[in-house]
This record gives C-alpha cells, structure tokens and sequence, in this order.
C-alpha cells in the first residue's frame, strides 16, 4: 500500500519513549499556529512510498521500542497507517500515534486504527498554551493517553512511564 510522507527518522528519541522509528505522515488541514512542521500540511506534498518498504526498514533495526506515527495528519491516512501499526505489533513492537483529534472526536472509521495504537497524543498544538518542559508534546491541552488502559477501564487513562 501506498503512504504519503514528509519524511522519516529511523531512529528517533523525542518522538515517544525509548529508541523509535519516526514516520512523518504527509498532510493536514489544521493550520495550527506556531506549528513545528508546517512543511508537511500540503494534502499533495511530500513523497509516496510503499508500506512495505518501511516495514522491512524497521525489522532490519534490532534496538528499536517501537515506531512513532506523527506529521502531518496520521489519521487522514488511516489505512495506510494501520498497516503499519499492524505490522510493528505483528513484531512485538509498540505503536505511539500523534493526531490533531481529540480522542473523543475520532472520527469512528478509525476504530481499526486505534486498535494498533499503544498510545495516542491528542489535540492539536495550541500556541497559548505551549509548554516547553512537557514530556513528548508541545501544548498543555495534549494528552499522552494509554488506550489499553483506557479501553478497559472506559475512561481516559495517561500514559505514564511505570508500566507505561
Ligand atoms: S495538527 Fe499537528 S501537524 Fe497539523 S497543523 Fe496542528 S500541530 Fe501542525
């Protein structure tokens, strides 16, 4: 399957806990002011590539915790990004996904998506509440969620480090 991406970064440390394979998904119609990758909102923009490609990219890398959706937009491509996040389970890797949504706000054809995802950061980067200190987001309205945890105890449950 085909994926647009602005780029990737296969070994990242700031995109999620522990060493991750960093997919910078191309496209996203949110425009947030003071965003950090503006390059990749062009819907047309970036490279296509094929899904399995990145998948042989990360089961060539031993050390990794896991791979990193994010961009850009992951969920305008949710199929593609299903994939991959089937994939990385598939190999007993966990899946950290960035999005714009609010995890009450997914749209429900992402459910299978969601599935495939250890944890989410949700909400789009609000310039006014930027935090610097924050661990692996940018703005105080973002949430480091555990949708396991949250699926079963219906409720949100964050994501914490311990046993995270
Ligand atoms: S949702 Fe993310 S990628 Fe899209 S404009 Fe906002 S900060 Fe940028």
């Amino acid at each position: 399957m085909q994926i647009r991406i602005a780029g990737l970064v296969p070994e990242s440390f700031v995109d999620g806990d522990g060493i991750r394979f960093a997919i910078f998904m191309q496209g996203c119609r949110r425009n947030c002011a003071g965003c950090q990758n503006p390059e990749t909102h062009a819907l047309d923009g970036g490279r296509l590539v094929d899904t399995n490609e990145i998948i042989s990219a990360i089961k060539k890398n031993p050390l990794l915790d896991g791979i990193t959706l994010t961009g850009g937009e992951p969920f305008l491509q949710v199929d593609a990004a299903n994939e991959l996040a089937r994939a990385t389970k598939n190999l007993g890797l966990n899946v950290w996904c960035y999005t714009g949504y609010t995890f009450e706000d997914l749209p429900p054809e992402t459910s299978t998506l969601l599935e495939n995802i250890d944890v989410l950061i949700d909400g789009e980067f609000i310039l006014s509440l930027r935090d610097l200190d924050l661990q692996f987001r940018g703005s105080r309205n973002q949430r480091i969620i555990d949708i396991k945890k949250t699926r079963e105890q219906n409720k949100i449950v964050l994501w914490s480090e311990i046993g995270g």
